[in-house]
């Protein structure tokens, strides 16, 4: 087979591919875009739960996770969620506001889809999918990639494989092996926006309360490691799930211990001994009030407390201990789902190797990684894709 030679090619056409080989193709640049997947952009399709939260209208550099926390800041300021909203009006993408600045398609995630596939048509991007890459090497100016489709030859390549998340939909390191085979660093992964896991039998007598959901605070780390959100919590049989445990996941580190809060608002000691002399109430009845049912029930039980027992009728100490037993809970995760159910992969090509403008790899002309692979990582709420397309248009406009 004789190779093809382009200006660019893309590695991955996921969010951050299509966005960065649309941009280079509208500029005149020959692009090829290379995926092994035989479904494009798996990942979008299943996001927000096929509805795509497609960037979050509150966007900001304060949004990320990276140990260099500045870089993301140029990209984002130069493609601003203004600017993607701007592009799915251009193609009539009917969306809606979920919650806190969460924009998410009416219809599809396959209505973003097919934008990011008309962008790319626009720009005459050629497609190489399913396409396997066995190899990129350099020599000279080119770039050579040995793909199942012949050789390519490219004065820029764009890494944009993303990250470890999710394998059963075509997830790989690729983006790491690259990088370490140019010399470059990688931050050291795991998983992000992922439920939390509970030792077996430590966890056992909460099992009772999977399915119960309930807005809570949690946070976990001191000073610049603090990580705070007031989200819904839900518990599920091997653990905590829910947003505000994806959230805080991301900020967690193993044997750091996770503080909640089930009833923000309510000094839950403070209530009870003041309702000492009125209320005739029971324990269990005036939990209720506040908790979900099965949850009063459950909580007490779980903290060795009796129901049915009459609060005019418990010492003080006791009142305090259960308030402080739900405005304090302390526990401490054993781990994470894992990759397998993460939303995004923490860490990844170090930002220090590349250029904030062009994403480019400072020791590497012509290289550049975009999107999931590098170690910016958004919070949950369409911040993670807001850097797909702001890390692609920096790219694309570069290459
Ligand atoms: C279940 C789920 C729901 C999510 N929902 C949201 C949401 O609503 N909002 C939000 O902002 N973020 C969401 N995310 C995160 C978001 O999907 C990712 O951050 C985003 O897709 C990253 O874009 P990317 O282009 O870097 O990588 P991806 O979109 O993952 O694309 C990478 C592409 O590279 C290809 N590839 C991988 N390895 C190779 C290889 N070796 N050779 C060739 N091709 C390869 C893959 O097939 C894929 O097409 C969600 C993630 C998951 C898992």
């Amino acid at each position: 087979m004789s190779s093809q030679q382009f200006d660019v090619a893309v590695i991955g056409a996921g969010a951050a591919g299509m966005m960065c080989a649309a941009v280079a193709g509208q500029r005149g640049r020959s692009v090829v875009l290379i995926d092994h997947a035989s479904r494009l952009a798996e990942k979008i399709r299943i996001s927000g739960g096929g509805r795509c939260n497609f960037t979050n209208a509150g966007a900001g550099p304060q949004h990320y996770l990276s140990q260099n926390p500045h870089f993301c800041r140029s990209a984002l300021s130069r493609y601003t969620p203004q600017d993607f909203i701007g592009l799915v009006k251009r193609h009539r993408i009917g969306f809606h506001e979920k919650h806190k600045g969460q924009l998410f398609c009416d219809d599809s995630s396959d209505d973003i889809i097919a934008m990011l596939k008309a962008e790319c048509d626009a720009g005459h991007v050629a497609w190489r999918m399913p396409c396997s890459v066995a190899q990129v090497g350099k020599s000279g100016e080119l770039f050579r990639i040995d793909t199942s489709a012949g050789e390519i030859l490219a004065s820029s390549v764009v890494i944009a494989t993303g990250g470890l998340s999710i394998p059963k939909i075509g997830a790989t390191d690729f983006a790491y092996r690259i990088a370490r085979q140019f010399g470059l660093k990688v931050v050291e992964t795991r998983p992000g926006l992922v439920p939390l896991t509970f030792d077996g039998r430590g966890w056992e007598p909460f099992v009772e309360l999977a399915g119960i959901a309930l807005q809570v605070e949690v946070e976990t780390g001191v000073k610049k490691e603090r990580g705070y959100f007031l989200e819904d919590l839900l518990f599920t049989h091997r653990g905590l799930s829910g947003p505000a445990i994806l959230q805080i996941s991301s900020f967690w580190q193993l044997s750091t211990p996770l503080t909640l809060n089930l009833l923000p608002g309510v000094d839950v000691a403070e209530a009870l001994i003041a309702g000492k002399g009125t209320l005739k109430k029971s324990l269990g009845n005036l939990l209720a009030q506040w908790l979900p049912g099965r949850l009063a029930e459950g909580w007490l039980k779980v903290n060795g407390f009796d129901s049915g027992a009459r609060i005019a009728d418990m010492p003080d100490k006791a009142l305090r201990r259960l308030g402080d037993s739900l405005n304090r809970w302390v526990i401490l995760p054993s781990g994470s789902e894992g990759y397998r159910k993460a939303e995004v992969t923490l860490g990844g090509v170090d930002t220090r190797e590349l250029s904030q403008q062009s994403m480019m790899a400072t020791k590497v002309p012509g290289l550049h990684f975009i999107g999931e692979a590098v170690d910016v990582t958004g919070w949950l709420g369409g911040y993670n894709f807001q850097w797909a397309w702001a890390s692609g248009v920096a790219a694309g406009s570069a290459v």
